[in-house]
């Protein structure tokens, strides 16, 4: 059952929001419980009706698919609070998404006097036209004297008030079930036929064909081709099913996939228009019925994962390949985690490999630089490995030096140099050797094993992912990060000691009469515990790049950490397994440098929207029209400059430099420019009218990077490897801000991907890796080298684990 927290206040510690907090927490393992806040809401406006536009948009959206909403308040002047008077006339102008919800309300007052009043108040605006709540009757709790009533962890300390809170909410969840049972369906009478509907979906356009008989809605076809595979799947398999079982719009949205999901249920409230029959009847109808038995669910195996992403599934996989049984806990429906949405370059050398490309201009003078380099800046631990590579780049200079230049000790050194920062309170970090050193020499070894279980990798093209600084990348042929997610899952599925159980997110540990880790607790879809007993728990649920608090709360480099920044991940990397490591003590390393991506989505974060190519095929272009910084740089150099040119920025490429692109295709190009969110233009100085700079900067500005291209020097920016000029028309114009993309810090590993403690000790049977480990990239993580991060940590935790058994 999933229910919504608002805290009725925008103001931050409030006692109002420590109660919502508190009931996330307290009730975790019986419901679902989000908390949304009212910070930063718009105030209420009549005549500019935004409702229907973000932030409140996603709050609608929440509300709707929400089993039942509690609503703290506080009191002023015997009423509620302005901003949640404000919230409750926005979700009762154009929209109604309280409209028959089950509603909660319970209040904090900072006198004994409580919040009667308010809450009496807010009873009203609920029950009034227009908003149509479904408020629980009596259970009024009332938190009195709320400034003293909380721990310092955040807790109710009067055990009788818990009690009473408990009973109050356990009504609340009952009557949600009466609720749910009262509605009782309208008659619809269908014009039987097939109806052809479009609507949008998260790549562009999601057309479908729904038929009918008569009374119900017989069948559900959608043209799926347009968005991203692995991602959305779920939401096709499993939307049309429950629409048509339960003959209801009022269907939950896939976690992960909400854009696909409500285009979707859109696309058939559309077709059940065109059918005749008003679509509101069918969303108001219950949700399709989930088994009412809560018992929990017990299984047994020798290694359980935490986590559905790449490093969990090559864990498991990894165990398979050993002979022993694994379970995968998946928090989301469809496993991937972040790293379905990778661009797909995995870095390794391979100088054998490397060799048949010819370098590119500007390479060379790369590798002069390490000649010229002072030794006395690399940190002790590196310099053998720095001096012992500068003889490898003095025996290639020696030569031609015409082929690409690569090597393991290129791969470490670039590693260290690229992480190796200084924070705002002047501590420095990099990389810990050993856990380098253990990177770079094994990752060829993860490409092999990946292309083993099935991977094609594109042997046809050496690759560089923004900030990788250096051309390695191992590409599949196959779409992004799909291509690994795809094969590591059908070889688990082959295995019977193998399972992955998704939508089940863990929760806490299995301890032992000792204290020690003996297994996990999740909860699944259906709200039953999950108890996995096991061997061995490996960590692999993801940094905790889309929880802006967390990051804001840890962040010791970037001056600020917007409260709207938008960010690449999954919205399930919240930071789950870094907690769960913490409630046992593990140790934390690097957490406050985290990865800004400087080229993403302005809106929503992404990274394969518009053009997307490699950097030597950049040109970025401030809102001047002019360039700004070596686009070769560094993703933190990036993003600091884009910062001190106001954020927004353009990537401008031609007809050729297009064909570079990442992961795209001419319809989503077309969707995208017709839906303003690329521009394009015959000319340069259309291009600059539509972006709204300078033509003549614009014009003057291309000019000057295609003479830099030609004379391999670019005196401005100092960038030093070029490909293609801007010539070819059509022009486009790809809108990019930073936002966050990758947390380098996290648990405390050694080489063996053991979880290590405060004291420095192992924790016995506890396994991290991939992005909930830290220690590695510290400071900055080079484009593609979290595939290769992820793949190599994940086969030694499963490999670690198996030899302690
Ligand atoms: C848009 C984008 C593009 C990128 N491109 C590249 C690239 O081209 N090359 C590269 O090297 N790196 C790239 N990266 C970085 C890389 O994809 C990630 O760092 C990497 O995939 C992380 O892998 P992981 O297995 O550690 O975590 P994830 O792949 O994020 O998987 C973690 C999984 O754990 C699950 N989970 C979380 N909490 C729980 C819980 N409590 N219980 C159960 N399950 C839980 C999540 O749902 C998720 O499925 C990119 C990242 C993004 C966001």
């Amino acid at each position: 059952m999933k229910i919504i927290g608002i805290s009725g206040t925008n103001s931050s510690d409030s006692p109002t929001e420590k109660l919502v907090n508190f009931m996330a927490q307290h009730f975790a393992s019986q419901v679902e419980f989000e908390v949304i806040e009212l910070k930063g809401l718009p105030m209420f406006n009549e005549s500019n009706d935004l409702s229907n536009q973000e932030p409140l948009k996603s709050l609608v959206a929440k509300i709707e698919a929400a089993d039942g909403v509690v609503i703290a308040t506080s009191e002023h002047n015997r009423s509620i609070p302005s901003a949640l008077n404000s919230f409750l006339e926005w979700m009762s102008f154009t929209v109604h998404p309280f409209d028959e919800k089950p509603v909660m309300v319970v209040g904090t007052s900072v006198t004994r006097q409580g919040s009667a009043s308010a809450q009496l108040h807010l009873r009203q605006v609920l029950d009034a036209p227009g908003v149509n709540a479904l408020v629980l009757p009596g259970n009024e709790f009332l938190l009195g004297q709320a400034t003293e009533a909380f721990d310092e962890n955040g807790a109710i300390k009067e055990a009788n008030t818990v009690d009473f809170l408990e009973s109050c909410f356990a009504n609340f969840l009952r009557f949600i079930k009466a609720a749910d049972s009262l509605q009782i369906p309208d008659e619809v009478r269908f014009e039987p036929g097939d109806y052809q509907v479009k609507t949008k979906g998260h790549n562009g356009d999601l057309p479908m064909v729904v038929s009918f008989s008569e009374n119900r809605i017989e069948d559900i076809k959608v043209d799926t081709s347009g968005e991203t595979e692995g991602i959305a799947d779920t939401v096709f398999e499993r939307l049309p099913q429950e629409i048509i079982a339960g003959q209801t719009l009022n269907v939950d949205a896939v976690s992960g996939a909400s854009v696909t999901s409500y285009g979707l249920i859109d696309g058939v409230a559309q077709a059940v228009k065109l059918a005749g029959v008003d679509p509101n009847i069918l969303k108001k109808r219950p949700k399709p019925s989930k088994s009412q038995d809560l018992s929990p669910l017990e299984y047994e195996t020798d290694v359980v994962v935490v986590g559905g992403g790449g490093a969990g599934l090559a864990a498991a996989s990894r165990v398979l390949q050993a002979g022993k049984s694994t379970i995968v806990l998946e928090k989301f429906p469809a496993l991937g985690g972040n790293t379905v949405r990778a661009g797909g370059p995995m870095n390794a050398a391979d100088p054998d490999w490397q060799k048949q490309f010819a370098a590119l201009p500007g390479e060379a003078s790369v590798l002069k630089e390490m000649l010229d380099y002072d030794l006395a800046k690399i940190d002790p631990e590196y310099q053998a490995d720095f001096k012992a590579l500068q003889g490898q780049i003095k025996d290639y200079l020696a030569g031609k030096a015409d082929y690409l230049f690569d090597s393991i000790l290129w791969h470490r050194i670039q590693t260290y140099l690229g992480g190796k920062r200084v924070d705002l309170n002047g501590n420095e970090i990099h990389g810990d050797y050993d856990l380098v050193k253990v990177l770079t020499d094994h990752a060829l070894e993860s490409v092999k094993w990946l292309a083993d279980l099935g991977v094609e990798f594109d042997e046809s093209q050496v690759t560089m992912p923004v900030g990788a600084k250096w051309r390695r990348g191992h590409k599949p042929m196959e779409s992004q990060g799909f291509a690994f997610i795809k094969t590591l899952k059908k070889f688990i599925e082959e295995h019977e000691a193998g399972q992955i159980l998704t939508e089940t997110p863990v929760k806490r540990f299995l301890l032992d009469e000792q204290g020690q880790i003996c297994g996990v607790v999740a909860l699944n879809a259906a709200n039953r515990q999950v108890i996995v007993k096991a061997k061995a728990v490996i960590l692999a649920s993801g940094g905790f790049g889309a929880n802006t608090k967390m990051v804001q709360k840890y962040n010791t480099y970037w001056s600020q950490v917007d409260d709207d920044i938008a960010t690449s991940n999954s919205p399930a990397i919240t930071g789950d397994g870094i907690k769960l490591g913490q409630s046992v003590g593990a140790a934390l390393v690097g957490m406050g440098f985290t990865q800004m991506m400087p080229v993403s989505d302005p809106k929503t974060g992404e990274l394969f929207s518009g053009l997307q190519v490699p950097p030597a095929n950049y040109v970025m272009v401030n809102q001047q029209g002019k360039r700004f910084v070596d686009e070769y740089e560094g993703r933190d150099v990036l993003t600091k400059a884009a910062f001190d040119n106001g954020g927004l920025f353009y990537l401008i490429a031609d007809d050729e430099i297009k064909k570079t692109a990442y992961n795209t295709t001419q319809a989503s190009l077309d969707a995208q420019v017709e839906a303003g969110t690329l521009f394009r233009a015959d000319t340069l100085a259309d291009l600059a009218k539509q972006i709204k700079v300078d033509p003549q900067t614009f014009e003057e500005t291309i000019a000057k990077y295609n003479s830099y291209v030609d004379a391999g020097v670019d005196p401005e920016f100092g960038k030093e490897v070029f490909d293609l000029k801007v010539v070819k028309p059509p022009f486009y114009a790809t809108p990019r801000k930073p936002a966050i993309h990758h947390t380098m810090g996290g648990l405390k590993i050694n080489t063996k991907a053991q979880v290590i403690n405060e004291a420095g000790q192992v924790i016995p049977n506890l396994y991290a890796a991939g992005e909930v480990a830290g220690g590695i990239h510290a400071g900055n993580r080079l484009g593609g080298n979290s595939l290769t991060d992820i793949f190599t940590y994940g086969r030694i935790a499963a490999k670690t684990a198996l030899e302690k058994m």
